[in-house]
């Protein structure tokens, strides 16, 4: 076994290595059936044996050009991991994935590898892409339940206080970053649990809460205090409103912001406020988070009969057609305005989607929706679409075709159109400099925002994105911060 100073395993290929590696047919990576897997919320993928694991692994040419890390938004080495985990290492591969990621059971499940280290493996040019995510989760779960989730040490204690504002994976990296800096952290959230959208979104056939649990163990182990139920900008504490400002007064020294984007946008078309038509966080949030961890409020569960449709196409939009069949529905339809070629989500979601039987309807939209006399949703009005010239997206415009209207009937509509920045924090906070779409203006180099002592990163900056993401600005943000600690 390898220890964490092993020199790294990398080794180029020669000709006649790779030669042979290519021989070696890609394994198959077993999910649940669909039909069984859409009677419980549970991940869809099945364990991995150590043998196909390696097998896998074995697969890496080893490129010297490393291009799958350099298109890791964390820099992971996975050439180096793959060689240890070959070798049997599989700890040491787990560490190799932890020296540059903080959550790689997390990103190892949800990144859209195909966009970002699968897509540049080239493997994929002649035969399959590696599947790297499923070894960079396989190699740290089997960590975890080997020897628990690896504690890193925190430094002697600086005497700095930090808050940070977000339990998302932003919040949550800042917080390890620097608790294991020495600094004291408190962690204030909205919800009653941290975890961010990793819980109060994306559902558990993707990520199980367990592993959003265990991480949020860690975090407290390590140092890590968590405020739930307190919704800075508004709620209160001791007398004093919750605001940046007040952060300061109460004795905090830096302040990072990862409030994320996950004000739900409506369409704007006749009949969206009747019963039944429901926006995809709201959705996902009733359906799949049990009610114990909910505000009483969010404790009304969905039933949403057995037409479902979802607006939408990306990652949102697969988690709501997948929920719906999970609640039961018999035909779930996801209709999105362009073809499939240009949705933004993760193909690997849309063809477990399609593999559990959603149907797809490409080129449409609605334009109105129509009640019963009980006002609840029955018909949803679309007319179709043809493609037309690339709009500010890069993608081709819909654009509606006269005298092409159609109706789907339905009991449920979900929402899933996208998400924006909601504004409760940067209107209590002065001299905090926005985009238009309320986005917070960052250094890119450091996270700091327009006030001092106050940092951000995550979709709060970036608007909707992921998780790999809001990591990688953590890091950089976390870094800064501990800086801009020791100077002050
Ligand atoms: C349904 C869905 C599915 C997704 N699937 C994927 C996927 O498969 N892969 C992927 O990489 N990405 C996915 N994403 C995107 C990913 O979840 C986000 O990019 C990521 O969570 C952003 O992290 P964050 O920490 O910036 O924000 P969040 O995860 O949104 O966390 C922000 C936290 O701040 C809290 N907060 C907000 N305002 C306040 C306030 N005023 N006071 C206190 N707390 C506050 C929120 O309650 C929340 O807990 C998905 C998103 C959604 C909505």
């Amino acid at each position: 076994m390898s220890d964490d100073n092993s020199p790294t395993e990398k080794k180029p290929t020669s000709a006649v290595d790779r030669k042979e590696r290519l021989k070696i047919p890609p394994q198959v990576i077993p999910k649940r059936d669909p039909k069984e897997r859409i009677k419980n919320w549970d991940e869809i993928y099945l364990d991995l044996d150590i043998e196909t694991a390696q097998r896998e692994a074995s697969r890496c040419l080893q490129c010297p050009a490393a291009p799958c890390t350099k298109a890791c938004p964390l820099h992971n080495d996975i050439a180096a991991a793959f060689a240890l985990l070959e070798q049997g290492d599989i700890i040491g591969a787990a560490n190799k994935f932890r020296e540059t990621s903080p959550m790689p059971e997390i990103c190892g499940r949800l990144c859209p590898h195909e966009q970002l280290c699968e897509g540049a493996c080239v493997l994929g040019k002649k035969a399959k892409a590696g599947a790297i995510g499923r070894l960079e989760s396989f190699v740290t779960d089997y960590q975890r339940r080997q020897q628990g989730w690896p504690t890193p040490d925190a430094a002697p204690p600086t005497g700095r206080k930090v808050a940070v504002v977000g339990a998302g994976p932003a919040g949550l990296v800042v917080a390890e970053e620097l608790a294991k800096r020495g600094h004291t952290v408190v962690v204030y959230e909205a919800w009653p649990l941290p975890g961010g959208l990793l819980r109060y979104g994306i559902p558990g056939f993707k990520i199980s809460k367990r592993v959003i649990d265990d991480k949020i163990r860690m975090l407290e182990k390590l140092g890590v205090t968590f405020v739930t139920n307190a919704l800075v900008g508004r709620d209160r504490v001791a007398d004093k409103k919750l605001t940046v400002d007040n952060l300061f007064d109460m004795g905090y020294d830096a302040i990072f912001l990862g409030y994320g984007a996950a004000q739900g946008v409506k369409m704007g078309v006749p009949g969206e406020d009747l019963d039944g038509i429901i926006m995809a966080t709201d959705f996902l949030v009733r359906s799949n988070v049990p009610p114990e961890h909910l505000p009483p409020e969010w404790c009304r569960p969905v039933e949403p009969g057995d037409r479902v449709a979802v607006v939408g196409g990306g990652d949102t939009a697969m988690d709501c057609v997948r929920s719906a069949l999970r609640l039961g529905a018999r035909e779930v339809t996801c209709v999105y305005r362009r073809t499939e070629a240009e949705m933004p989500g993760s193909a690997r979601e849309r063809h477990n989607a399609a593999d559990e039987g959603v149907q797809f309807t490409y080129l449409a939209a609605p334009i109105e929706f129509l009640g019963d006399e009980h006002n609840h949703v029955r018909t949803m009005r679309c007319q179709r679409m043809q493609l037309g010239e690339p709009d500010a997206s890069g993608r081709p415009r819909p654009v509606p075709i006269p005298g092409s209207e159609f109706d789907i009937p339905v009991d449920t509509v979900v929402l899933a159109l996208g998400y924006r920045v909601e504004r409760l924090i940067l209107e209590a906070t002065p001299g905090l400099e926005a985009n238009k779409n309320g986005t917070l203006v960052i250094d890119p180099a450091t996270g700091a925002t327009s006030r001092p002592g106050v940092f951000s990163g995550g979709d709060a900056v970036r608007g909707p994105d992921y998780v790999v993401d809001a990591v990688a600005d953590a890091k950089v943000a976390a870094a800064a911060i501990d800086e801009y600690l020791r100077r002050k």
